[in-house]
């Protein structure tokens, strides 16, 4: 029996004529079937839900269309090439505040790769997995506990439901030893523009099993250039993971004043570089605090920037601090002893900060959830920061700090001066990586409001621009200001950038606008 004709798109990709449109959703049927060719309104609107500061026309997609196999892909590509339509791949789709799963620009084809979810190998012995774009990090959690396998995983905030390749590949960050994700990253499959099939580090040599064990190969390392990048669609990832520790030791640090940011930087930063601090920990202002377990309307009903009064009574009534650390020790009985003595010897000596442990905070958040992702647990608790103000709107400004004191001082005050002239909070963590910071800020605002919108847009920019004057840069960010921070990285590397892009993907299909790359 005859497929019933596809929904006529709402938006064309740039350039193409409906009727070539047409026939490549034709043809997409043919390759994947037509229930894995998403064109009516009803099955885009999902995709369409963004985050940003901006309309939803913005990002609207022309169609979804759902692959299950490396060959499905391939043939993807000569079609795409064929009638030059762009296509913006996802994994899991959940790129929250980043730009979810809408693409860049209007009139793309988003590849949603959700199906292809298979975990090919888990290598109990070298500590490692290899799977496909679809797997969630709860699925893989499953496997491991489903086979007794006592390898533990590092996930983003909301792990249930993220993947690990779609995360890595936009070069997320969890909160456990094996944190930077891409650091743990070994080995891709990756489908280039024109069909051929790259398989990164090891993955070339005929019958190696060295793939998912050694990163880096032969000859150049390519594997950077498939992250935050429209040069491929990643189709298997190879990872390390973390083999459980007899004792797992989270604990919390919690400080008093605004300023300690400075001190808490100074005393934790050499532990961590040492390595007796072994995880991405994490330094959380009040109101992410706040926000993850309850709304703003339960202390503050009014609208604008979160008075500082408000922010004391919330410290005073829910036992927050104006800093808190986490972090957690992992090891033997006799290594965590070692290192926990190091840590409260230092915390004492810095005459600032009250720690925390596990058997005093109970069964509280947010320490429960915070514990859960320092050893790699699923969680959603943090959608609570989507709920602080309501209204849908989050944008995440992430600029990298060096772990210095001083310069933390600098940005918290800038963030916080800026963010209050648009009326906004400042909803903040640091995770620390092994050098730098993350210096996390949820951009929250109402997208129902047009005004408060604006704000949020034009307050964003001016993040990006005052931080950019003072050499601070973002390492990722959300699909309406990608050029805006491409720009702040210099002429060279926009350069670079293209020329590799001209050279991989000449016709400009695969993403088209990420992290400002075109044609
Ligand atoms: P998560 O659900 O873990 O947040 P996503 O699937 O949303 O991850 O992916 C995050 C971003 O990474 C996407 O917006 C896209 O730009 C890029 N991306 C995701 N999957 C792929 C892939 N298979 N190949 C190339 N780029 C990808």
């Amino acid at each position: 029996k005859a497929a019933p004709a596809p929904a006529a798109p709402a938006i064309l990709p740039p350039g193409v004529s409906a009727s070539d449109f047409a026939g490549a959703i034709r043809e997409f049927i043919e390759i994947l079937g037509a229930e894995n060719v998403l064109t009516d309104a009803d099955h885009l609107a999902p995709y369409t839900k963004v985050m940003v500061a901006e309309s939803e026309d913005l990002h609207r997609p022309a169609a979804v269309i759902m692959a299950r196999t490396v060959e499905q892909v391939q043939k993807i590509m000569a079609v795409c090439n064929r009638v030059r339509v762009p296509i913006w791949p996802i994994s899991t789709g959940r790129n929250f505040g980043y730009g979810s799963a809408a693409p860049q620009s209007a009139g793309q084809v988003i590849l949603d790769l959700r199906h292809m979810n298979r975990i090919i190998e888990v290598d109990p012995v070298m500590c490692t997995a290899l799977v496909e774009p679809g797997v969630t990090y709860q699925q893989l959690k499953d496997y491991l506990v489903e086979n007794n396998i006592p390898l533990w995983l590092s996930c983003p905030a909301p792990s249930a439901i993220a993947g690990p390749l779609g995360n890595t590949v936009d070069r997320g960050v969890g909160y456990t030893p094996y944190g930077e994700h891409f650091m743990m990253q070994c080995g891709m499959e990756v489908v280039l523009a024109d069909g051929q099939v790259l398989r990164t580090g090891m993955g070339g040599v005929q019958n190696t099993n060295a793939w998912q064990v050694f990163k880096w190969g032969y000859g150049p390392y390519l594997d950077g250039i498939f992250t935050q990048s429209n040069y491929g669609v990643v189709t298997k990832m190879g990872m390390w993971l973390m083999p459980q520790p007899p004792v797992y030791k989270p604990f919390s640090i919690r400080y008093e004043k605004d300023e300690d940011i400075h001190d808490i930087v100074e005393t934790l930063r050499p532990l961590r570089i040492a390595g007796v601090i072994p995880n991405a920990m994490v330094f959380a202002n009040v109101m992410w605090e706040a926000a993850a377990i309850m709304p703003r309307s339960k202390y503050y009903q009014g609208t604008g920037t979160t008075p500082d009064h408000v922010l004391e009574e919330i410290k005073a009534k829910e036992g927050i601090g104006a800093w808190n650390v986490y972090a957690a020790l992992y090891g033997t009985k006799e290594q965590v002893e070692v290192n926990w003595n190091i840590i409260t010897g230092a915390i004492k000596a810095s005459g600032k900060g009250r720690i925390i442990t596990e058997e005093e905070a109970g069964e509280t958040e947010p320490f429960k959830y915070r514990a859960k992702l320092m050893r790699g647990d699923m969680t959603l608790q943090e959608f609570g920061l989507y709920r602080w103000r309501g209204g849908g709107g989050s944008m995440w400004f992430a600029p990298v700090t060096v772990a210095k004191g001083s310069e933390t001082r600098d940005q918290t005050e800038l963030a916080k001066k800026i963010l209050g002239e648009f009326g906004l909070d400042y909803v903040a963590e640091y995770i620390v990586g092994m050098r730098d910071m993350h210096h996390i800020i949820d951009v929250l605002f109402d997208r129902s409001n047009p005004d408060e919108m604006e704000r949020a847009h034009a307050c964003f920019a001016k993040l990006l621009s005052e931080f950019g004057k003072r050499g601070y840069a973002v390492y990722r960010v959300n699909t309406a200001f990608m050029d805006q921070t491409a720009d702040l990285y210099g002429p060279v590397k926009r350069h670079v950038d293209q020329a590799l892009k001209r050279a991989l993907d000449p016709n400009g299909i695969i993403a088209p606008g990420k992290s400002g790359i075109r044609i």
